[in-house]
């Protein structure tokens, strides 16, 4: 499964994974090397602490046991699995079968989560959960990054200036906080009026699963993102990169690729296609 995953490079952060509707999806992000669903279980996020699950359905869900009964074997201290809080009693019912199976128990923290809950996972980084639309509960995660700059008002000083200040114990720095990466799991479009601030997110990571007009109602229906909910409002995305992912089988990434070259020429130099063979 690893060889056939697909790679992006956005700066400083690099984003692995696989992902086709129905199929499986995962992520791994880094820094700080965390996991953005599990997919059945990919050997590429064995070796993962952090495991942040959208929503419970299998395609995105199902490698979880085997993951931490994988990890157990290399890694026998903690790893942490966050999932929708309201999924959690099924989750740990899920990996408690496995462990049963296997007649172990493996070492892992299940952490349930709401919207507006926030979780440190690393230096400087948090990741805080929101609301996403699906049909099931489900959940999307910005990564926040803390970065320290020098406060607006030094600025225009020489730099032995603010040296100077900063040795007499005054507070040269100050710390802001940008949404690095937005990662938006299975969602309709209800997710844009719910979470404006996607569109100002560094990276967007979106699912298109549906491009044909056939499949707009089966889109609404399923909780999907249909290209047309993205053209529509090509004008909001003020991202600097967005990438598409969970494309349905029913297409072939180069057809995503020209519809997105066609529909949105405004947004298309920033749109990236992260599928996996
Ligand atoms: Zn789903």
């Amino acid at each position: 499964m690893n060889g056939r995953s697909a790679s992006l490079r956005l700066g400083e952060l690099a984003i692995d994974g696989w992902s086709r509707a129905g199929e499986e999806t995962w992520f791994r992000v880094s820094p700080p090397g965390l996991a953005f669903d599990v997919g059945r279980g990919p050997l590429a996020l064995a070796g993962v602490r952090d495991l942040f699950v959208t929503h419970g359905h299998l395609d995105h869900l199902l490698g979880l046991p085997y993951l931490l009964s994988r990890r157990a074997l290399d890694h026998p201290w903690g790893r942490r699995v966050f999932c929708p809080a309201e999924i959690a009693e099924d989750v740990a019912a899920l990996v408690k079968v496995a462990e049963r199976l296997e007649r172990t128990e493996y070492p892992f923290t299940l952490c349930p989560l709401s919207p507006g809950d926030r979780v440190e996972v690393g230096r400087d980084l948090a990741v805080e959960a929101f609301a996403t639309e699906h049909v099931v509960p489900s959940l999307g995660y910005h990564l926040l990054r803390r970065r320290h700059r020098l406060r607006d008002e030094l600025r225009e000083l020489p730099a032995d200036e603010v040296v100077a200040r900063k040795r007499s114990g005054e507070a040269v720095e100050e710390r802001v906080e940008e949404r690095w990466l937005s990662f938006c799991g299975d969602t309709g479009p209800g997710v844009f009026e719910r979470q404006p601030e996607l569109f100002s997110s560094r990276v967007l990571m979106l699912e298109c699963t549906f491009l044909d007009a056939a499949h707009r109602d089966r889109a609404a229906r399923f909780g999907h993102l249909h290209l047309a909910d993205l053209v529509a409002r090509e004008e909001r995305f003020e991202n600097e990169a967005v990438v598409l992912y969970h494309l349905s089988r029913r297409h072939r990434p180069e057809e995503l690729r020209r519809e997105v070259d066609q529909w949105m020429p405004r947004l298309a130099g920033r749109v990236h296609v992260l599928l996996g063979a």
